[in-house]
């Protein structure tokens, strides 16, 4: 760390302290005396995504919450909740010790929380990314969660509002 002023290359720390993300040392130079400040940041190793079409792209987490978001639209989560979600998958992702991750991997852990989550946010957000081709495949990822109907929280929303009168339920056309 060399002095701003004089160039010398050592210095004496006289104050240290945390500051948001880092350390800021205030320090004086050893040969002009003179004092200056120096910040200690830990850098985050850079994360690509693979995407679908080969090109690569740094991980945007903005980006992951906004498609979450999207899915969660007018679904009683709390905002917290959904940063919360992308945190982990953020965590997780780190976690894997890789450079380079398939945008599929991202979108399976969002998926999988979601699921834990809320079922609509769930099948919107399945569909975007798992670009469901047809109603049948989403009918098909429709019926597995009901099948599936152990796996789900106690506090899980139903699936479809209770039939109100009106017909025969929703139908699955309705569901964004
Ligand atoms: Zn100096």
């Amino acid at each position: 760390m060399h002095c701003p002023y004089c160039g010398y290359p050592e210095s004496r720390v006289i104050d240290s302290r945390d500051v948001d993300d880092g350390i800021r040392r205030r320090r004086s130079c050893l040969s002009c005396g003179r004092r200056f400040t120096t910040y200690e940041r830990v850098q985050r190793a850079s994360l690509l995504v693979i995407k679908k079409d080969g090109r690569r792209e740094e991980f945007n987490r903005e980006k992951l919450l906004n498609g979450i978001r999207k899915a969660c639209e007018k679904r009683p989560l709390a905002g917290e909740v959904l940063e919360r979600l992308v945190d982990e998958i953020e965590t997780d992702l780190y976690q894997l010790g890789q450079v380079e991750i398939p945008s599929r991997i991202i979108g399976d852990m969002a998926m999988a929380r979601l699921k834990r989550l809320d079922h609509i946010a769930y099948i919107r957000f399945a569909s975007v990314y798992r670009e469901f081709a047809d109603i049948t495949m989403l009918k098909e990822e429709v019926d597995s969660l009901l099948n599936k109907g152990g796996e789900v929280l106690p506090d899980q929303l139903p699936l479809f509002p209770p039939d109100d009168g009106a017909g025969r339920g929703r139908k699955l056309g309705t569901v964004p």
